[in-house]
Parts: structure tokens; sequence; C-alpha cells
């Protein structure tokens, strides 16, 4: 496990940010906020996906309104995402949303920041200063260089420490990796506050998922960040599911499935490539399942091991495969039956963690 950088604990709603809590994911609602329904009904599938605390945008004083509604058929914590109008960012705290992020590139006015600041203050609200490449105020910051980046970011800690305020999370995004990552550095260096990672504007599901594995990944393996977004153009589902992704990858978050699936090559005995897609739409359809590893493994160089290694795994075989459960292996299983065989071992041992994990007491915020 990598060392972790000690940071400041920053509280959004039930969900604890920095000072060793666990890394958390985002995700941003891309429905209309104002269609109550819509947005509710795309939250629902981000906590479903794992989700850990969903943003919406307010770009309007129509959205500003429906945000106690929303948040009170949601589960997870909700951020308003501000900008250009500090009214929005009064508006959203008597709605009771969890926490604001502030872009300090488009409120500018340090008068109207401290007025925010006193809100939040009153009402125990964090607020994310969420600087971003595309954003950043120019005339006074110059290109966007890593350290521009972060002195934008640290002007704004400036004025709400001004007022007393340090529930304070900060962002510093670029579409650029290298960037990304110096820039969050840089920021390590310089504060104790928590940070949010990402690369934004990252681009489609492959494209983005990759990059931002690459940035978010770097940092991680650094013990820097507290918590990210990948930020992709795609559903928010596939944000949260690719920033599990990344923390499972790093051993950071037990969730759901894993599978281990070789590349294949001449040896392959089975019909490995179609049988993996299988494995996971049958996984991906489980409920509640436990952290689980399933190996799916072509043949007997690297396939008994592997899947003596993972909870559950089968390894190709002359006409079928051998099924491995904990550790051992179980049974031999013709190619017709292995993947009905090897999920029902899946649904056993799950079951099994299941019953384990009741006697676990859960980590709880009152
Ligand atoms: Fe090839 Fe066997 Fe390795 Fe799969 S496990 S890549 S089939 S050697």
């Amino acid at each position: 496990m990598f060392e972790r950088r000690k940071t400041i604990q920053v509280r959004v709603g039930n969900l604890l940010i920095g000072g060793g809590a666990p890394i958390s994911v985002q995700s941003m609602t891309n429905t209309a906020t104002v269609d109550i329904a819509a947005t509710v009904a795309q939250i629902h599938r981000l906590e479903e996906a794992g989700c850990d605390l969903v943003r919406v945008a307010v770009p309007d004083e129509a959205s500003a309104e429906v945000l106690g509604r929303i948040k009170s058929q949601i589960h997870i914590p909700l951020a308003a995402d501000i900008h250009f109008d500090y009214r929005l960012a009064l508006m959203a705290i008597e709605q009771g949303v969890d926490k604001l992020r502030l872009n300090p590139g488009n409120i500018t006015d340090p008068d109207k920041i401290k007025l925010i600041a006193d809100k939040v203050r009153e009402r125990g609200i964090p607020i994310r200063i969420g600087v971003n490449a595309g954003s950043l105020d120019r005339r006074r910051y110059g290109p966007p260089t890593a350290e521009a980046l972060v002195k934008s970011a640290l002007d704004e800690v400036e004025i709400l420490e001004s007022r007393g305020f340090g529930d304070i999370v900060i962002s510093l995004k670029s579409f650029d990796v290298p960037i990304t990552i110096d820039a969050y550095r840089f920021a390590a260096e310089k504060t104790d506050y928590p940070l949010h990672l990402g690369v934004t504007e990252a681009g489609l599901l492959w494209q983005g998922a990759i990059r931002s594995a690459v940035g978010i990944g770097a940092l991680l393996a650094e013990g820097i960040g507290d918590t990210l977004r990948v930020s992709l153009t795609a559903e928010p589902e596939e944000e949260a599911k690719a920033g599990i992704q990344i923390l499972k990858a790093l051993n950071l978050r037990e969730h759901g499935f894993t599978i281990i699936s070789c590349p294949t090559c001449a040896r392959c005995s089975i019909d490995l490539i179609d049988m993996v897609k299988e494995v996971e739409r049958r996984l991906e359809q489980m409920k509640d399942l436990p952290a689980v590893t399933v190996a799916v493994m072509g043949c007997v160089v690297n396939g008994p091991g592997e899947a003596r290694d993972a909870d559950v795994g089968i390894a190709g075989a002359q006409d079928g495969g051998v099924i491995f459960s904990e550790g051992r292996a179980v049974r031999k299983v013709a190619a017709a039956r292995m993947v009905d065989e090897l999920m029902a071992e899946v649904h056993r041992v799950a079951e099994c963690k299941v019953q384990r994990q009741k006697h676990q007491a859960p980590e709880r915020i009152e």
C-alpha cells in the first residue's frame, strides 16, 4: 500500500474526504438539473455503480431552486457546481447542498467570495476550489502552467481563510496529463488541504479512461489524492466505474468483481474472449456482489496459478476447463458447461463472503 499524504479532513454530508479517509469517487450528472426525475434517476444509477458523491451543474436560479428536492431523494452527498453568479451559490447553500464547487476563474470578486465563505462557515458546508486550465484567469495568471493553476487555487484559499473558513478541497485539472501531475505535486508541497484528482476534458470512454488512469494513477501511486473524478464524454456511470477501476488497480478499494483474464495465444484451448465477455455480462447482473476476483485463463501455462490465486477461476484444458475455488481445483467441466459452472461457483463463494462480512461492523458516520 502506498503511504498517503497527510491532509486536513473535510466532511461532506456523511462522507469524509482527506485525513486518511478512503479515497472517494465522484461524478457529475449530465441531465438538465431542473428535470428532477431524470436527475434523480441518473444519481440512483450512479449510486448503484459505486459513486460516493455527485455534483450537479447550477446554471440558473431554476436549477438552484430544485436542489433541495433532488437531495431529499438521493442517498449520496450532493455538490452544487457554481460558475459566474455568486447568488446561485447562496441559493444552493439555502437548499441544503452538502458541498459547493467554485471556479476561481469565473467568480473573481473577493467580496462575493467572502459572502459565500461566511454562509458556508455558518452551515458547515465545504467548498472545492476547482481550478480548470480552460477557465484560468489568463490575464492574471498567464498560460495554464502547473504553477499558474496552483497559484490561482491558493489565492482563492487565502480569501476563504481570511474569513476563518478552512473546509476546503482543491482540484487543479488540465487536459494535459503532465501539467496535471505537476500541478498536484506542486500543490501537495504547498498545502495540507485534501486534493480532488482529475484530468479534465479527457475525451470519449477509451481515450478518457486511459488518460485519467495515467494521470490520476501516477499521483495516487505517490500518495497524492483524497478523492477523484474521471471526466469522460460518456454516461456518468462510466465515470464512476472508471474511477473505481483506477482505485482497484492500485489496491486502494475493494468493490464488486475483478476479472483476471489472459491475453490468449496459440496455446488457448477454449473460446476465451467470448467466454470472458459472457462472464462479465453475468457478473454485472449480480446485485450487491462482495469484492470477488474471477480468473478466466486459456491453458495450463499460467491458468492454474492465476485461477488458484483468484477467489474463483477456470483454466482451459483439453475439451473443457478445470474450475478452481478459493485456492483449490474442484472439478473438470465440459466446454459447454464452463460458464454456467464457473458462475455457480462465483455465487457460492460470494454468498460465503457475504455471510462472513455480516460479522464485521460497517464503518458509519453519525
Ligand atoms: Fe496463452 Fe495460456 Fe498464457 Fe493464455 S494462459 S496467454 S492461453 S499461454
